[in-house]
């Protein structure tokens, strides 16, 4: 067995005890493995294993990696984590299973038109930014029912919950409090807006998955501890 096949493994299977430890149905877990700076051949390797779901942050290299003859014929599901530009958002609609960062009404807007001109829905998470650090994209707690109101409102844009990425930590228990967090603002939104639709809760990296597993994340991007460190 390769070391990608092992460390995916073992991370699938972390990632099952995390959810029979809370209780929870390891199939209500999905793991995106965070494919992006790595090469197409890792993709293929892991894809073999069953991994279907992967994660990105760049267009261009989405699209590229999507295009590439190894992967194209396989059934893939594309995941755009990263921050999404606006005058990027014409290449990536159609392109990608779930948009992930979603923080703004002007983002959503555009992807509202492209996607009305492409005939299709488009699936998007909120990014919330519960870390409060200025830097970071995701929109503010306090602003998080509003864009979600504008979403629920927009007949191409299908909103299936929301996303977040703590600080960066050592101890995993130090992203806890951000899990539950996300959680609790979700379970809010679905009162407030009546609406069923936000099922969806990504969150959770190569140092904190567990841990977000636990406190119910339906999606885990997990990247180095699959695909090893990024140059
Ligand atoms: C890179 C990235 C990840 C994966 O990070 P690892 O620490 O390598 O697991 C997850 N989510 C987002 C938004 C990222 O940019």
């Amino acid at each position: 067995m390769s070391n990608l096949d092992e460390r995916l493994r073992q991370v699938q299977e972390r990632t099952a005890t995390a959810a029979r430890r809370a209780g929870r149905d390891p199939a209500a877990v999905t793991l995106v493995a965070v494919s992006k700076r790595k090469p197409a051949a890792d993709i293929l390797a892991a894809a073999r294993l069953g991994q279907l779901d992967f994660g990105e942050n760049y267009v261009q290299e989405l699209r590229t990696k999507q295009e590439d003859p190894a992967l194209r014929e396989l059934p893939l599901r594309w995941h755009y984590i990263g921050p999404l530009q606006r005058n990027k958002v014409r290449h990536i609609v159609g392109n990608a299973a779930l948009l992930h960062a979603i923080d703004s009404v002007s983002l959503l807007d555009e992807i509202e038109k492209r996607s009305a001109q492409a005939g299709l829905q488009s699936a998007c998470l909120l990014q919330v930014n519960l870390s409060g650090e200025a830097t970071k994209s995701g929109c503010a707690p306090a602003d998080c029912q509003a864009l979600a109101r504008h979403a629920l409102a927009l007949p191409h844009v299908a909103l299936r919950g929301l996303m977040t990425m703590p600080a960066p930590c050592d101890d995993p228990e130090e992203s806890r409090p951000v899990f539950v967090a996300l959680r609790a603002l979700r379970d809010q939104l679905a009162e407030r807006l009546a609406t069923t639709q936000l099922t969806e809760l990504s969150m959770g990296m190569s140092d904190d998955f567990e841990v977000a597993v636990e406190e119910g994340a339906t999606l885990v991007r997990v990247g180095s501890l699959i695909f090893g460190a990024r140059i």
